[in-house]
């Protein structure tokens, strides 16, 4: 049985992407784990890091080369000052210098010690091959960046068998919406109480609301750092940052010293019916800006989609319910990562393995789910919910424009939010008994869908948007 805790489908991280800046940065920490692991860390003379398929055709756009350079200095996605990024890169770049996990200089070249390989690794797309010389013989091994932060090593039997296994002690341990339902009816609970049951068996409630917590804060200062920084996004496109711009306009003459006064200002607006669209999509617009920007985000499920699920939130909070507190939002993040998991285990989170329905789609159901039960929902109009956002999202394709995590994917997270509020409504007046496509079945044609894809349609920036339109053009 798998079993995926809300943490790991919820994490604190780095932008620009989920699978190519964060699963790197996590690989290149474990990788430096197995050299101590097996007493080689301190005689590692030279290293060299490969970068296979979707790293390779995308990395560069992605970041993944300085996400491999911080994961290689020991630096923390989760806590590093941000602004500490440019300073370790540009000295590895300037000095040729390296502070292996801190600890150690080693001689290391930016163009030479990480190659982007144009060839894709037999078990998934997102393959890197890291490489110690120890007196005089090379020492490899590879791993793989499955989405959403989540890393494997190489396994042959998992390899063979194409799949990843999670093994789990959770008391209700759930693969399928059927069996998460039966759960909710054996113990009378909604599917945040089923969820939260599960997450007791690995830590304290207060640890969970305590983590809970330090994500819903990552999320809010993202959505306030994006509301309020002007200007261009990096990486060559000159995409102009807009959440800045909407901001502006919905707030008019407000003050407010943090996020958390921003938030409660929000609030004491009066949100004119028009403008519910643009607020979600500037939340939306606010979270990917960042990302964009290598800030900090909470990949939710992915960095690409991090914008969905903290823009449907904010739209329960500062629209649908003003008196709502933390356990609320405890019960909308217990649900989205719940849904999240599901498909996980049942297709994917990688855009390289599925395109931008693993992604987009994904959020989308999680929030869909997430705000259904908030609003009122029954456990099956929660599952419809997610359902119907997928079901709207289903062969959507990852063509980001010159590899860069911005077009269409700012935007594409404002759709997303935005479906998932429509789809949460359109839940709350169905009767599941009359559902004709349960969301087991979505989850599955999402998969086969996925299997079905032409490979330049999984972020490889070979196909659509980022073929059609040429950075000249932008
Ligand atoms: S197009 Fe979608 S899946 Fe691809 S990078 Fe952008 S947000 Fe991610």
């Amino acid at each position: 049985m798998e079993c995926i805790s809300v943490f790991d489908m919820l994490k604190i991280g780095v932008g620009p992407s989920s699978s190519h800046t964060l699963g790197p940065w996590r690989a290149a920490e474990r990788w430096i784990q197995e050299l101590k692991d097996k007493k080689r860390f301190e005689k590692v003379e030279q290293i060299t890091v490969d970068l296979y398929g979707s790293l390779s055709l995308t990395g560069k756009g992605h970041a993944t080369d300085y996400a491999v350079i911080l994961g290689l200095t020991g630096a923390d996605p989760e806590r590093m000052p941000i602004e500490n990024i440019d300073t370790i890169i540009n000295a590895v770049k300037t000095d040729e210098v390296l502070m292996f996990n801190n600890e150690r200089a080693i001689p290391f070249n930016f163009k030479t010690n990480i190659v982007f390989n144009r060839k894709f690794l037999p078990f998934h797309s997102n393959g890197m091959v890291f490489t110690a010389r120890i007196n005089g013989r090379n020492y490899k091994s590879t791993y793989y960046s499955i989405g959403g932060g989540f890393v494997v090593q190489e396994e042959r039997k998992l390899a063979k068998a194409n799949k990843i296994i999670f093994y789990c002690t959770f008391p209700y341990p759930v693969s399928y919406g059927e069996e998460l339902l039966k759960f909710c009816n054996q113990l009378d609970l909604p599917i945040s109480g089923v969820v939260l049951e599960n997450e007791k068996s690995l830590r304290a409630e207060s640890d969970i609301d305590f983590e809970l917590k330090r994500i819903w804060n990552t999320m809010l200062e993202c959505m306030y750092t994006g509301c309020h920084t002007e200007g261009n996004l990096p990486g060559g496109l000159n995409v102009r940052r807009r959440a800045f711009d909407t901001h502006k306009i919905l707030i008019g003459d407000y003050t407010y010293n943090s996020p958390q006064e921003w938030l409660e200002t929000i609030r004491k607006t009066e949100v004119k019916f028009r403008q519910i669209l643009k607020w979600v999509s500037c939340f939306a617009l606010a979270v990917n800006e960042v990302n964009a920007a290598l800030g900090r985000v909470v990949t939710a499920p992915t960095n690409g989609s991090a914008g969905v699920i903290p823009a449907v939130l904010m739209y329960y909070l500062v629209i649908e319910n003003h008196d709502a507190d933390f356990e609320h939002i405890k019960k909308f993040l217990l649900v989205a990562g719940e849904i999240g998991s599901i498909f996980k285990k049942g297709a994917t989170i990688s855009a390289a393995m599925g395109g931008c329905q693993a992604e987009i789609g994904v959020s989308s159901a999680m929030a869909a789910g997430a705000l259904c039960e908030l609003l009122g929902g029954t456990p099956e109009q929660v599952l419809v919910a997610a359902e119907i956002a997928m079901e709207h999202h289903l062969g959507l394709t990852c063509d980001p424009i010159g590899g860069l995590v911005q077009i269409p994917c700012i935007e594409r997270n404002s759709m997303g939010a935005i479906k998932a509020i429509n789809a949460a409504e359109l839940a709350l007046d169905t009767d599941p008994k009359n559902v004709k496509v349960p969301l087991d079945k979505v989850v599955n044609t999402m998969w086969e869908t996925a299997k079905d894809m032409n490979t330049k349609y999984k972020e490889t920036s070979e196909g659509g948007l980022a073929v059609g339109v040429h950075l000249t053009d932008c």
